[in-house]
């Protein structure tokens, strides 16, 4: 008999106390095992789901050791870490996701290299370090083309859509200040995103095909179905990464379709994605659990069930107030609201899940009465 190493009762530190973080710690909890969360900020989602809290900057290496100290396992809820202060940490503790997948994904152009050497498509791009190397890549591309900073941008931010020479002034000021990736912008028809788990062992199990809709580059809707026509192109497009990049945990990749069909790799997240949350309640396991249960290395589930058709929509700061009105008379939404101070307008506050088999969408119409 083999026994599994990790207990009940041992415990799990998550560097970073997000939503993600949050809900991550609850699926660890259900599950028995203790939540140790490490943040700057001591009013972040997770620390009041968590065992123990660490209030210390992220690339701390006092800090992330305080967390090792108290922890039998260590991961991460997002990939803005310090690759070279993770790695202090690595050949101490037992940190499985290791260190240099954040570090090739934190940096937008390191990201799209490696995607693209293991085969995988990704859209025509340029490194853009000058303004040079700027008209170099406007002329070889064409316009449309969107800018992006190598590091730290999300939800759109650090991002510059180029459709003309009217727009070249802001792009060489942007140029000054960040290393830039060029990108075509193609003509989206969809955008998918897939969901995967990896554990130690190197099992892996995929969540069914997420379809996104984005508002100002935000994800606003995440709708999925037991059956995708593009599952299988998908999924062999993840192979293909992921021989090439090292995945412990529940990972997203993001894909482009443009209006020939064609799909493109546009980014990974090595972390539960914002475009999985609905597996919470439709799905027999949510990307948090298989995420906890990848990183303790237990054996996966050889297949996630999809019980039904669902949604989900994204709750920022604007519609946490329209929904907060009409939840009292709304069970079948299922409303996660993260617990941050601040409600800012665009801010991510929580997210609502509904399961759709014969029936109808009753956040929506709300939804846009709302913002009319
Ligand atoms: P973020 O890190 O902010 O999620 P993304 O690269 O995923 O950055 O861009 C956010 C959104 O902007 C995408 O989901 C897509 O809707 C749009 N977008 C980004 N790059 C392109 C592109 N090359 N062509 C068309 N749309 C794009
Ligand atoms: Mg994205």
């Amino acid at each position: 008999m083999t026994l599994n190493k990790f207990k009940i009762g041992q415990s799990i530190g998550i560097i970073g106390g997000g939503q993600l973080g949050k809900m991550m710690a609850q699926s660890a909890q259900r599950m028995g095992f203790k939540v140790n969360i490490l943040d700057p900020d001591p009013t972040c989602p997770a620390r009041f789901v968590a065992h123990q809290f660490i209030e210390s900057p992220y690339n701390d290496l006092k800090g992330l050791k305080a967390l090792s100290n108290v922890s039998d396992v260590i991961t991460y809820e997002f990939e803005n870490i310090n690759a070279e202060t993770l790695k202090e940490i690595c050949s101490e503790n037992n940190v499985p996701q290791g260190y240099e997948t954040v570090g090739i994904l934190q940096n937008r152009l390191s990201e799209k290299e490696a995607i693209a050497s293991s085969g995988a498509k990704v859209v025509p791009y340029y490194k853009v370090d000058s303004k040079a190397s700027l008209d170099i890549a406007i002329a070889d591309l064409d316009y449309p083309i969107v800018l992006k900073t190598v590091f730290g941008g999300y939800d759109g931010k650090g991002q510059l859509v180029l459709k003309s020479d009217a727009e070249l002034d802001e792009a060489y000021k942007m140029v000054e200040d960040a290393v830039l990736v060029a990108e075509k912008m193609i003509e989206l028809d969809r955008e998918i995103s897939i969901t995967a788990s990896r554990n130690i062992q190197g099992e892996i199990v995929y969540f069914p095909v997420q379809e996104n809709i984005h508002r100002n580059q935000i994800l606003f809707k995440t709708t999925v179905e037991k059956e995708h026509a593009y599952k299988d192109a998908a999924v062999a497009e993840v192979e293909k990464i992921i021989s090439k990049i090292h995945f412990v945990g529940t990972f997203t990749v993001e894909f482009f379709i443009d209006k020939t069909g064609e799909l493109y790799v546009n980014e990974i997240a090595p972390r539960p994605h914002n475009s999985g949350h609905y597996s919470i309640e439709a799905c027999d396991y949510s990307q948090f659990d298989t995420h906890i249960l990848s990183v303790i290395g237990y054996t996966l589930p050889k297949q996630i069930r999809l019980h039904e058709k669902a949604v989900m929509y994204n709750l920022l700061g604007q519609d946490l107030d329209a929904m907060e009105h009409y939840f009292h008379n709304h069970p079948e939404w299922h409303v996660h609201v993260y617990g941050k101070e601040v409600r800012k307008e665009n801010r991510k506050m929580g997210h609502i899940t509904l399961l759709l088999d014969d029936k109808e969408d009753t956040y929506y119409p709300i939804y846009e009465e709302m913002m009319s």
